[in-house]
């Protein structure tokens, strides 16, 4: 281990929180959390070797890892939060890693700000899920304007995932993260409509879906999620639908920022939002197929 990082505060202890936290745990470091739901933080220090010292203790890390569920969250808990305790307590030159899934934009503007107290912001969101958030697998993506603090994160980094990609500036991981959703979220949006034209006709959903994974329509939506969340009925990808959503509109407002015209953005986007609508921001990514099962051609 790196001996310049022994603490690291880890903030938003959810779905993919919790196993990332574990795993910093059982890399060595001393790991303090927090999370603004006390029973999860509790539950969390007692299954692991860990503690929930608050937030303005928690600033006094030597690294400080986000897991939020967005930008504006990571903004609050460190900005707003307690009357700003966490800033005002965080020693010159903390590093943050905002690992959530934020906007590239509110990204940029953060570090701004962080950097005139003395702190590093750098973004590393990951890929994976789940199931590669719980094995140390993860893919992350890693931007910032400080090469320095980039590879004092790498220690930290490494405890969570093995396919590291450096981005560039800030903002560039999250823009990466939104991008690649934009295609998840289309691949699974294409990969229903497939289905249930499919099931319409009289064509078993699931020899269809066999075909794809042999054939040109294959992708990570048809060999992972349609097969194990969506035909067995399971619909646990331990993703929120109204997470997916958010990463879609992300990637829309980038183009926009860009000046792209993106018409097919704004349509996957426009599908996704109106699912979360229709069921809800908890419910899980892939009931989305559920929400799409009833539409029908007038
Ligand atoms: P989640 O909703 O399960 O967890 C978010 C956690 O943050 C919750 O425990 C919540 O109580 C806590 N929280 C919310 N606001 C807070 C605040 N102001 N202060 C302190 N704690 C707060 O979400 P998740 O699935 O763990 O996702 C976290 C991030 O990772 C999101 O940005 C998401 O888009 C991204 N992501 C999720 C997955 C996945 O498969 N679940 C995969 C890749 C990336």
């Amino acid at each position: 281990m790196n001996d310049s990082v022994k603490k690291v505060g880890f903030i938003g202890i959810g779905n993919m929180g919790w196993p990332m936290a574990g795993n910093l745990v059982k890399a060595g470091f001393e790991v303090a959390v927090h999370d603004v739901d006390p029973e999860r933080t509790r539950r969390f220090c007692a299954e692991h070797t860990a503690t929930a010292p608050g937030l303005a203790m928690l600033a006094r890390s030597d690294v400080v890892v986000t897991m939020l569920p967005d930008g504006h969250g990571v903004r609050k808990v460190l900005i707003e939060a307690e009357q700003g305790s966490f800033l005002d307590n965080a020693g010159f030159g903390l590093l943050i890693i905002d690992m959530s899934s934020s906007e590239p934009t509110g990204t940029r503007e953060l570090g701004r700000l962080l950097h005139e107290k003395g702190i590093v912001l750098i973004d590393a969101p990951v890929s994976g899920a789940v199931p590669r958030a719980t094995t140390g697998t993860l893919t992350i993506m890693i931007g910032g304007d400080d090469p320095v603090g980039i590879e004092r994160a790498r220690v930290v980094l490494q405890a969570m995932g093995n396919r590291l990609f450096e981005t560039g500036g800030s903002g560039t991981g999250h823009a990466a993260k939104a991008l690649n959703n934009f295609l998840g979220a289309t691949s699974f949006a294409a990969a229903s409509e497939a289905v249930l034209i499919a099931q319409r006709f009289g064509l078993d959903p699931a020899t269809l879906v066999d075909i794809l994974n042999v054939s040109t329509g294959k992708s990570f939506i048809s060999e992972v999620v349609m097969k194990e969340h969506v035909l067995d009925g399971k619909f646990a990808s331990g993703f929120k639908l109204g997470l997916l959503a958010k990463d879609v509109k992300i990637a829309e407002g980038l183009g926009r920022a860009v000046g792209l015209d993106a018409p097919l953005l704004r349509l996957v986007s426009d599908r996704w939002a109106r699912a979360c609508e229709q069921i809800g921001f908890d419910a899980d990514n892939t009931e989305a197929f559920q929400s799409w099962q009833d539409n029908l051609t007038e």
